[in-house]
């Protein structure tokens, strides 16, 4: 365990806190997670990005932390998107969900402590909105469950929004049987088409809301750490969590920090689903490394607006690019690679409300001692200097391929030589040169250089990559 102090901003203070766990040997941190209906953006795969690099840092700081990330796998839109594709809901859900955890993965994301699916707690769910109506928090009403808004006078701190304001926002439908116009859905009635359970109040489904409750509830018990999700959930999604579970559990706050991170836009336009302006993350999959893509996603705060644009994905390869080159000349001079301690400066950085920004630049200077290192030939300080540099990677969740495979990627599907045809033309090269036809072995080498593949020969022999900064499209 290193030791640094961790600050966070908690978007219930809108300050920047210590970081004080409920029990430094035990942290947990809850984050909403997907609605699985369709392949998911790089705007939704900010967050899961995002929080996967807090994971690890906490799992750098503290010596356990529990993780648990949701899949939401009813819901609204779900049963929308089946009926217009002629698909089970269950089909969708599992297809889409595994999609999910399959793009998370090509970005570098650890899977989560926990992945609750939203349709194994219905139970819990159910007893939740129990106690609320046990409690005079909720009421039910014509096969519907409401959340009794005006019963909890403080609803509303989270967004800090006047009551009209959050009517306005949460977009709730006006519908005769509610006491109030703000009061949400706990629970309601679902049509023979449509998935439901059996409850007190007949066969229905949970609203969205109750879900995270129940399920947050559950896994990391009354009141855990850390609370997360994009910047839109704050209201009403956030809102209402804090009000479901504080009510249920006589007023212990669900998570002491809420933290938010900010839109992914392109165009400066929030990239979003209704507006049609979205890039999925395997279309960027197809263009380049994932983990360009990540570093790329980690290049602005987590809480500002990040624009989209390809410059954003060419800078995270040219830093790849570097890191990549100093381990590699490292690695070819006989020095054995193995992660150690980051710098502390490093760790600073992050530790101060993930400034991911400054975490690079450190990130850089490890590579500069890197190849400074790697000029003077000292393998002793090359040794420190690669330990130094993977293990700050290992905290972002980069530099974990292969170096000679890094060098050799290209876009998959790509027409240009295969590795099969590259070895074939160094062997023909090799042949050339062995008897002693040099016109024809320098050929091979321009024509292989034409198609952006560099030769490096060796005393073990020919090597190759494909050329540093070749755009990968
Ligand atoms: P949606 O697909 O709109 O339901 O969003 C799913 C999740 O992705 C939510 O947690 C949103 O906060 C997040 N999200 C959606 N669009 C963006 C965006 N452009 N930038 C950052 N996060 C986003
Ligand atoms: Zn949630």
């Amino acid at each position: 365990m290193q030791s640094v102090q961790l600050a966070l901003y908690n978007t219930l203070s809108r300050r920047k806190e210590a970081f004080v766990p409920l029990d430094p040997g035990h942290i947990r941190m809850y984050v909403c997670g997907p609605t699985v209906y369709s392949y998911p953006h790089v705007g939704n795969a900010r967050s899961a990005v995002v929080f996967d690099v807090l994971y690890r840092l906490l799992r750098r700081l503290y010596p356990r932390v529990t993780y648990a990330r949701n899949i939401t796998d009813v819901d609204d839109k779900i049963i929308a998107a089946a009926q217009a594709a002629h698909e089970p809901i269950e089909s969708i859900a599992t297809r889409t969900a595994a999609a999910y955890r399959e793009d998370m993965a090509a970005l570098g994301t650890l899977p989560p402590t926990q992945e609750p699916r939203a349709t194994q707690y219905i139970p819990q769910m159910i007893a939740m909105i129990e106690r609320l109506i046990a409690r005079g928090h909720a009421y039910a009403a014509q096969g519907h469950v409401l959340f009794d808004v005006p019963s909890m006078p403080d609803y509303g701190k989270l967004a800090r929004r006047d009551r009209d304001d959050m009517i306005a926002g949460a977009r709730v439908e006006v519908a005769p049987y509610k006491k109030d116009p703000a009061d949400f859905v706990l629970w309601k009635p679902s049509a023979d088409n449509q998935p439901g359970w059996d409850s007190p109040w007949g066969r229905g489904r949970p609203g969205w809301h109750i879900e995270c409750s129940a399920m947050g509830e559950a896994l990391l018990g009354e009141t855990f750490d850390i609370h997360g999700g994009g910047q839109d959930l704050m209201f009403p999604h956030h809102e209402n969590e804090i009000a479901q579970s504080a009510c249920a559990h006589g007023g212990a706050p669900l998570a002491r920090y809420w933290m938010h991170n900010g839109f992914l836009s392109m165009n400066d336009e929030k990239m979003s689903k209704s507006l049609g302006n979205i890039v999925t993350v395997r279309e960027l999959l197809a263009d380049w490394p994932g983990e360009v893509i990540r570093l790329a996603l980690l290049s602005a705060h987590y809480r500002a607006p990040l624009n989209w644009t390809t410059e954003t994905l060419q800078q995270a390869k040219a830093s790849l690019d570097r890191f990549y080159n100093a381990l590699k000349l490292a690695r070819d001079a006989g020095v054995a690679l193995s992660a150690g301690e980051p710098p502390t400066t490093f760790l600073e950085a992050l530790a101060d409300d993930l400034n991911t920004a400054q975490a690079l630049a450190v990130l850089h200077e490890a590579a500069d001692s890197l190849n400074q290192a790697n000029m003077a030939a000292d393998a002793p300080r090359r040794r420190q200097a690669a330990a130094r540099l993977l293990a700050g990677g290992d905290v972002f969740g980069i530099l974990r391929q292969d170096l000679d495979a890094w060098f050799r990627w290209q876009k998959p599907g790509s027409a240009a030589a295969d590795d099969g045809e590259i070895q074939t033309l160094i062997d023909l090269r090799l042949a050339a040169r062995k008897a002693r036809n040099f016109t024809e072995a320098d050929r091979i080498r321009d024509e292989l250089a034409a198609r952006g593949i560099v030769l490096e020969d060796g005393a073990k022999g020919t090597t190759w990559r494909r050329s540093l900064g070749a755009d990968p499209r």
